[in-house]
């Protein structure tokens, strides 16, 4: 099999191999690796349905990183998708209220960030090994909530690594935070930020494509990688759970092999539905994807107008992990509709940077016709979370109300009927207090543990590990620093 090689969005000239650049984690100038073509599934979708989570990964994975070997792609998917996760499918799919979810919170973290960060550290230091690398990985870490603690639980204690990670201190849920604060590890460090999730996010940006601040710490043995959405290692494996839900509807009786499939993304910063795109480029019968946006709403603007403006008020809401209004997998689209023009795809990013806004031209906006964009609003999403725990007994976190949402505003728009995949990406039980509230507001007065056992008694469902865990943790990390303080916090850490 040839060679798949990764191309920088910024500049044509720097190329990686897979390995290389999972292990850089962002190209120079604040590029992004993106495959320079995504290669054909070459394995029948009826022989995919005969294959388990761990069969599917690996047939998705080997096609796009091609410098690792048969026997280290399964080594990583072994030990990623092993009893971390509590059901042997891994990633179940199950129809309520017309629609089927793909539960991806079935990890460690109880967030869809553990499909992705429970390989990324195997898929991680296996490129260290390959490419003979000699220093200590430093995995710099932004996280509006869920990367942030999934990222935690894949490095602690990894040899070879140390993981910073900064989230927005009055921006997630009081679990999520609770989650972070006490996770264990010396290897760990978790940092508050007064600021948002973009302010986290341009900071850590901001280190990486310091080349005086990478040569300082090559000089004290270290290197940076990245566990942010930004890592293709990260996007590669999240594509293999689209082709696992699109045969498990075939195994289900739903649809037959090459009928289409939707799919609805609750989205933040465009990772997970990119990788539902790269799915279809490699073949799966995906029609429509449907980008599900919260009250920042700055992607359904987006394919609304063909203008990204990111100059708008940043709105709390109750789906923290999508309060974004920089989405940085965004770039890699703009990238291909542009025609894998990396000087064009750099002038719009420099104009968002710059000004804050970019407008694509008419053809680009064409090359986006598969794309549908819409939102939600705090009160559909509180009132969805009821509608369907009354119907279903079913109850859905927020952000996957957000996509609950929008698919029926998708459905009303169009009258399309196609078989359709909602990705849930959170258990409910990591945002409690506001799926509690939205059944009924009797359960303001709770505290965050009695509002945990409130939610079992509806739901039936038992408390995860995750939960239990963090009940009587100790907060081992304390440290809050303004958003001009990062750099030097990262450096207290490594001790240089
Ligand atoms: C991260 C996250 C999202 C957004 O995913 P992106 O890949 O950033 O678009 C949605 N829901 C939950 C629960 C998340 O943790």
């Amino acid at each position: 099999m040839s060679e798949l090689i990764y191309k920088s969005t910024r500049n044509k000239a720097e190329t990686a191999t897979a390995s290389q650049a999972i292990l850089k984690g962002l190209a120079n100038q604040g590029g992004l690796f993106v495959p320079d073509e995504i290669p054909a599934l070459d394995v029948s979708l009826e022989d995919l349905a005969k294959m388990d989570y761990r069969g599917v990964a690996y047939e998705v994975l080997k096609l796009m990183l091609t410098d690792f070997t048969e026997e280290e792609l399964k080594y990583c998917i072994d030990h990623a998708y092993d009893s971390k996760f509590d059901t042997t499918e891994i990633a179940p799919l199950v129809k309520k209220a017309g629609a089927y979810y793909l539960e991806l919170f079935h990890g460690k973290t109880i967030a869809f960030k553990d499909m992705a960060l429970s390989i990324l550290p195997y898929l991680l230091t296996t490129s260290a090994r390959k490419n003979h690398m000699d220093k200590e990985i430093v995995i710099l870490t932004a996280t509006s909530g869920d990367t942030g603690k999934a990222a935690l639980a894949g490095f602690a204690d990894v040899p070879g690594t140390r993981i910073v990670v900064f989230y927005p201190k009055n921006g997630v849920s009081p679990i999520q935070e609770k989650q972070m604060v006490t996770q264990a590890g010396d290897n760990t460090r978790v940092i508050g930020i007064h600021g948002n999730f973009d302010d986290a996010q341009t900071g850590v940006k901001k280190m990486f494509s310091d080349p005086e601040l990478a040569k300082e710490l090559a000089d004290a043995g270290f290197q940076f990688s990245s566990a942010n959405s930004i890592n293709i290692g990260r996007l590669v494996p999240q594509m293999a759970y689209y082709v696992y839900a699109y045969t498990r509807l075939m195994n289900q009786g739903v649809i037959k092999a090459g009928d289409p499939m939707n799919v609805v993304v609750p989205t933040g910063n465009f990772g997970n539905i990119l990788a539902a795109y790269y799915a279809k480029l490699m073949g799966l019968p995906i029609a429509k994807l449907v980008c599900a946006s919260n009250e920042n709403k700055v992607l359904f603007d987006f394919f609304e107008t063909g203008v990204y403006d990111r100059k708008r008020e940043f709105i709390l809401t109750s789906s923290p992990s999508m309060d974004i209004l920089i989405s940085s997998n965004l770039e890699r689209l703009i990238y291909r509709i542009c025609g894998n023009d990396a000087e064009k795809n750099s002038a719009f990013m420099n104009a968002l940077s710059g000004d804050g806004v970019y407008t694509i031209d008419a053809d680009m906006k064409k090359e986006l016709a598969d794309f549908y964009g819409n939102y939600a609003t705090e009160a559909e999403v509180a009132s969805k979370i009821k509608e369907v725990y009354e119907a279903e007994g079913y109850i859905m976190d927020t952000h996957t109300a957000v996509a609950a949402c929008v698919f029926d505003k998708y459905k009303s728009a169009t009258g399309d009927a196609t078989p359709t995949v909602i990705a849930s990406t959170a258990s409910p039980y990591k945002f409690t207090r506001s799926v509690m509230d939205a059944i009924d507001t009797k359960y303001d007065s709770l505290g965050d543990f009695e509002l945990v056992d409130e939610l079992t008694k509806l739901s039936g469902v038992p408390v995860p590990g995750a939960i239990e865990e963090i009940r009587t943790a100790p907060v081992r990390h304390d440290i809050v620093c303004e958003k001009d303080e990062m750099e030097a916090e990262v450096k207290r850490f490594l001790g240089i």
